[in-house]
């Protein structure tokens, strides 16, 4: 199937819809939590959050559609601009040649960040026209599925007040999740007293769930590996599924380092891109949680490898975050579970949220 257009819009909602309107405003350690001016609140540092959203018109009208989150609205432009030049008129079906002429074309100012996230749009995009040409669902374009259900974990806890959080852990087990994610509030620059804060945090949801529950939390990339590698000496009594994203993504050594000290499983991948840069972190033995970005990493041709790659080593994948692309994504590779992001009790949204795919 040839493709006859490909049309992008730049869409001002998050990719995240109602939980970043949720998430801006409450503590949560951050790669910036080392400035005291943007310590607390991710909303004081991060863009407006955007996705864009690209549609592949088929010679025969069908479309396709990817999306991906639009960071500073760079993915939009490097696709007008450059990378559409190379899917207009190539077939729906040339997924790795179109894949790998992109790559190549935008090393000088791709190969991660924006560029693969708009390499990542294209790809999906590409994908779902080859699904709706063959009648059949991505994940069974992707190597099916004998088991089409996906358990999701509960991702939220933030470190709010104590009774709210135990309530909200609670809330999760009797809604019928069996796992679940918080997020840590300090990092380096809270000394002692946030470690503790960190601590009693983890602590509160494992004693208000009990012990037959995944609990894991979220570091968001805000510690150092000598903080994080005494944070896990601490959380170890709490019988943890793992820590994820502790390091910036780039101290790969840190993460090797951190995964060698710590009986706690260490998560990390959200902010990886291509098979390149997971390999690095393969042979590092930095991981033992593999969490591709499907919107980021470069699209399903490329999670597909990612995911091939961490099979081979023995490593499970769990994708980042929700979506119907990673719910296929996640059904096609055997993945245990997938996150998804539910409302926290105490938590009242200012207006209903509205769905961002209609249809
Ligand atoms: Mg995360």
């Amino acid at each position: 199937m040839k493709i006859a257009r490909i049309d992008t819009y730049h869409i001002p909602v998050s990719l995240w819809a109602a939980l970043w309107d949720r998430e801006k405003d409450l503590p949560l350690v951050t790669p910036l939590s080392m400035y005291a001016e943007h310590r607390e609140r991710y909303g004081s540092w991060y863009w407006n959050p955007a996705m864009t959203v690209v549609v592949l018109t088929g010679a025969d009208g069908r479309e396709g559609l990817g999306w991906c989150e639009d960071g500073c609205r760079a993915a939009q432009v490097i696709i007008d601009e450059h990378l559409e030049r190379f899917v207009a008129g190539a077939s729906a079906f040339d997924h790795e040649r179109v894949w790998d002429i992109m790559y190549r074309s935008s090393i000088p100012y791709g190969r991660k960040g924006a560029a693969l996230e708009a390499m990542s749009a294209i790809d999906i995009a590409m994908w779902d026209l080859m699904g709706q040409v063959e009648g059949k669902p991505v994940y069974e374009l992707l190597g099916g599925a004998a088991d089409v259900s996906m358990r999701l974990y509960a991702s939220a806890l933030h470190p709010v007040d104590a009774e709210k959080v135990a309530a909200e852990a609670r809330g999760y087990v009797e809604t019928g999740y069996r796992d679940m994610k918080g997020r840590f509030a300090c990092g380096p620059a809270d000394g002692e007293a946030g470690m503790a804060r960190n601590f009693d945090h983890a602590r509160v949801i494992r004693e208000a769930v009990g012990g037959e529950i995944g609990v894991a939390l979220d570091a968001y990339m805000g510690w150092d590996v000598d903080y994080a590698i005494e944070m896990v000496k601490r959380l170890e009594p709490l019988d943890l599924a793992w820590i994820e994203e502790p390091l910036l993504p780039d101290d790969i050594k840190g993460y090797a380092k951190l995964r060698r000290a710590s009986k706690i499983p260490i998560s990390g991948g959200e902010h990886e891109f291509t098979r390149f840069g997971f390999e690095q972190l393969f042979d590092a033995e930095a991981l033992d949680i593999v969490q591709p970005d499907v919107h980021r990493c470069g699209g399903f041709t490329e999670a597909r490898k990612i995911g091939a790659m961490a099979a081979e080593r023995g490593l499970r994948v769990i994708c980042h975050t929700y979506s119907i692309p990673h719910l296929h994504f996640s059904v096609a590779m055997g993945c245990s579970i997938l996150e998804h992001f539910p409302q926290p009790c105490w938590f009242e949204m200012p207006e209903a949220p509205r769905p961002l795919f209609v249809g």
